[in-house]
């Protein structure tokens, strides 16, 4: 079977001295079960320090990377390989708050799916995002959503780059509200895009692919969400930054 991929997302949060503080913490919450990969996907600036003091047993990750294949004129971005030479394991790509811009100008599907590509190709593993909004699960669109999202992706990849890359379905109404989707809700859409990646992927590919659970995921609801069958993981923000990460991981069946 598949193993569990619990991701921590810091997103734009922490300074080094509360990042360390936490990090200690994390030190005294058990051992991480033989069944879990766990990464932490911190704020760039502070991925040096995280790579000195987090856990050994738990990877590091950023929260995404330029579209560029190389380094070059490309003021602001962090490229894949540059992340790749501080250590970075893995990267998020493609999370809604990204993709919604801040409310400025986002990252449309086919930006995400061209960061994933050129990710992947470098080395790095990818925690792939998708999600519907409030109205559009509310309009019964759900998986028209995630589709689209999903199709660019599978256009651009081969099918061996999927062994490399998780997807998290993330429904925005449930990021940082609160909101938990049902366990038997999220279960629905996730087995939804496991059958969207049986046909127009492969079987294979399919039953591989590990597909997370994120918004509002905490120590409390994380042990319903991850006995469903299809949900193979979390990708969790706000418990994150706590100690309460660790009853998430120890929720795993
Ligand atoms: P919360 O866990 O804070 O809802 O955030 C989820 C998320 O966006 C993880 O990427």
């Amino acid at each position: 079977g598949r193993s569990y991929l619990i991701g921590g997302n810091w997103k734009c949060n922490g300074t080094a001295e509360s990042l360390q503080t936490l990090m200690k913490e994390f030190d005294n919450r058990g051992p991480i079960p033989k069944n879990v990969e766990v990464a932490i996907c911190a704020p760039d600036l502070y991925i040096p320090l995280v790579k000195k003091s987090l856990r050994s047993d738990i990877a590091v990750g950023a929260q995404n990377c330029g579209v560029n294949e190389s380094q070059g004129a490309y003021t602001g971005e962090i490229s894949a390989d540059q992340l790749l030479d501080v250590g970075v394991e893995w990267v998020i790509i493609g999370h809604s708050e990204r993709r919604e811009g801040f409310g400025m100008v986002g990252e449309d599907e086919l930006l995400c799916a061209k960061k994933l590509k050129v990710a992947l190709d470098k080395g790095l593993k990818v925690m792939f995002c998708i999600g519907e909004k409030k109205e559009e699960r509310e309009a019964g669109i759900t998986m028209d959503v995630c589709a689209k999202q999903l199709a660019p992706a599978a256009d651009l990849l081969n099918e061996k780059d999927w062994a490399n890359m998780s997807i998290a379905y993330e429904p925005v109404w449930a990021i940082g509200t609160g909101l938990t989707a049902t366990p038997e809700m999220a279960q629905e859409t996730h087995a939804s895009i496991r059958e969207w990646v049986k046909e127009h992927v492969s079987a294979d590919v399919a039953n591989a692919i590990r597909i997370q659970y994120g918004g509002s995921m905490k120590g409390s609801n994380a042990k319903d969400l991850l006995a469903q069958p299809d949900i193979d993981g979390g990708l969790i923000g706000g418990a994150s930054l706590k100690a309460d990460f660790f009853n998430i991981i120890h929720g795993v069946p």
